[in-house]
């Protein structure tokens, strides 16, 4: 019974019963064979059972309704139009073969017919039909019906190559917070919203363009240039036609374009600058379109400047890691640093990690820095294990990547093995964003590295959206507060104020709470007050190189 459902349905159209039982022996092995004795009664078999049968064995000389007759009408029909069919003639005439393929049929047999060829050919033009049938789907998106991703990239490259003449626009456009759109409103009101974009982007191009949707919310468009004129009036109105649509009141779309100038660029890497520019007036309001400019352009070859020594500049030393003391807020002594890298590079010179930091994050190659830096903080420890002081924790950075990689507690525990340093002397940070993505993620690997001894600090706590509550639930030691989150509350009048309740919380929950970006004797005075228990910051000292930081230690010491 599977197999009966399995077996592909062929139809045999034929009038003379010896002909047709002849076609039903030799096809009845392998398919499941409809018959029917005209054209007239095959379409009356087609409107029931079309979407089932794989192929069409159609003579043309038959009463009521011929051959030529039912191939007009079914290629003219835009279901039964993709089924195949091999038309069979008494006689083999070159101009009764043109008939028949010039009226739309696949293939063409002569009588008396021959079982093995017969086969061969049914079975080679279904195999055919089924792939172009596969290709097509590829070819579309399924749930807008626009290009895919694929197909788009595969044919806009191909416009752009072949017409060297023509001068191209590439458009994409950006949804803020896509994946909240989801969550608040259903995915199924995501995917009306998305076939609504689909809709406007249709009429973008009208016959000039080409589009695709690529992935979630992300759409492109390769258009002839000078159809459009891009104004932000334009994609305002847009933006309130889809709101309107949808009922999506606040719903923020970024444009942005690609001028097509550099042809040796792939398409996906103009997709790339268009979104950039997208991107780049992401929560801006009342703007909704940008331009990829020259000044995106120079960012993107510095990026790419960077991207090309890298990996040279760590092999030579241009890394170095800074520290930056911390100190105990009631008892007023040193209790630990951070660890901080540092680039010097022979010809630009100093580069603010601000800058390469989160090129790295998006290169991967944070992974090789941040063990690096790890590394050389675990032989600072060393050494000052050896002399007996400063006996200080040093806290690291820890960069979301790390996190994912399950070797990382091996890595680490290596790493303090060889240098022979408790864990307990190497704090982790990583930054409360990271928490807040994937908190399951997280709590498990940062929950191994705590129970091999290592102490976590949350970095930049008050710049995300943790809630207090969630704080609960996350395995943390430290609650670093973040420098913006200081600087803004201790302006504030108001007492206790917002940062004496984040620590009170803080200690309820045995967390200890350093302060960050401490620059004034008043804003560490408020720490104090509140019972913060340790600061950093330029108040206390910048981050200074290893060898300064002895010095430091030093002094310190005797003062
Ligand atoms: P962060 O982890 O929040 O580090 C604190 C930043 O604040 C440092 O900037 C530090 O120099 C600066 N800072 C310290 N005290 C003050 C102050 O009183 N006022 C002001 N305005 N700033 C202060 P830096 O060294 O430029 O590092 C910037 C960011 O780069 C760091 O922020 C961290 O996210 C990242 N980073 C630095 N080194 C590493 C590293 O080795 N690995 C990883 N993954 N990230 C690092
Ligand atoms: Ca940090
Ligand atoms: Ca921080």
């Amino acid at each position: 019974m599977k197999r009966m459902l399995l077996q592909k349905k062929i139809l045999v159209v034929e009038d003379n019963m010896l002909n047709r039982e002849m076609l039903c022996e030799i096809l009845s092995s392998t398919y499941e064979v409809l018959e029917a004795e005209n054209g007239q009664e095959a379409l009356d078999i087609l409107e029931k059972h079309w979407e089932g049968i794989s192929l069409i064995l159609l003579d043309i000389v038959m009463p009521v309704m011929d051959g030529y007759a039912f191939l007009s009408r079914t290629r003219s029909d835009p279901d039964y139009s993709t089924i195949p069919i091999i038309v069979t003639t008494q006689s083999d005439t070159e101009a009764d073969e043109v008939a028949a393929l010039s009226h739309g049929a696949t293939d063409f047999v002569t009588k008396p017919y021959k079982p093995q060829i017969i086969l061969h050919r049914v079975a080679s033009i279904i195999h055919l039909r089924e792939t172009s049938a596969m290709i097509q789907r590829v070819q579309y998106d399924r749930l807008t019906g626009l290009y895919s991703e694929e197909f788009f990239y595969h044919s806009a490259n191909d416009i752009v190559r072949k017409n060297p003449q023509q001068e191209y626009d590439l458009l994409c456009s950006d949804i803020e917070n896509f994946k909240l759109v989801n969550d608040i409103y259903g995915i199924a009101a995501g995917d009306r919203l998305l076939c609504k974009v689909a809709e406007v982007y249709r009429e973008i191009a009208g016959e000039w363009g080409i589009c695709g949707h690529l992935n979630a919310d992300k759409f492109v468009c390769l258009i002839e240039r000078h159809h459009l004129e891009y104004t932000d009036a334009f994609f305002s109105r847009i933006n309130e036609q889809i709101r309107s649509l949808t009922n999506m009141k606040n719903l923020v779309m970024n444009w942005g374009l690609y001028q097509v100038g550099d042809r040796s660029l792939l398409v996906e890497q103009m997709f790339d600058r268009a979104l950039m520019a997208a991107r780049s007036i992401w929560g801006q309001y009342g703007r909704y379109f940008m331009l990829f400019d020259d000044e995106m352009h120079d960012r993107l070859a510095r990026e790419q400047a960077i991207t090309d020594v890298m990996e040279t500049a760590l092999d030579e030393e241009q890394f170095e890691i800074y520290l930056q003391p911390q100190y105990d807020v009631k008892r007023d002594h040193l209790s630990g640093a951070e660890v901080l890298i540092r680039w010097n590079h022979p010809e630009w010179g100093f580069q603010s990690p601000g800058v390469f930091i989160p090129l790295f994050e998006k290169n991967g190659f944070i992974t090789k820095l941040d063990q690096f830096v790890w590394s050389r903080a675990c032989g600072v420890l060393r050494e000052w294990g050896d002399r007996g002081y400063p006996d200080i924790p040093l806290s690291v950075n820890v960069s979301r990547a790390d996190i994912y990689n399950i070797n990382l507690p091996d890595i680490l525990m290596d790493m303090i093995q060889r240098y022979g340093v408790p864990p307990e002397k190497l704090h982790l940070e990583l930054t409360e964003s990271a928490y807040t993505e994937s908190p399951d993620q997280i709590i498990e690997n940062v929950g191994k590295l705590r129970r091999l001894g290592f102490l976590f600090e949350m970095d930049d706590f008050g710049s995300g959206y943790s809630s207090l509550n969630m704080l609960n639930n996350l395995p943390i030691d430290v609650l670093k507060l973040d420098k913006e989150f200081i600087r803004n509350e201790t302006a504030k009048a108001v007492t206790p104020g917002i940062l004496y309740f984040v620590i009170q919380m803080a200690h309820s929950m045995d967390l200890h709470v350093v302060g960050e970006g401490v620059e004034t004797k008043e804003q560490l005075e408020r720490l104090s007050q509140i019972d913060c228990d340790y600061a950093q910051g330029y108040y206390f000292a910048k981050p200074m190189s290893c060898t300064d930081f002895n010095t430091f230690v030093k002094d310190t010491k005797k003062g």
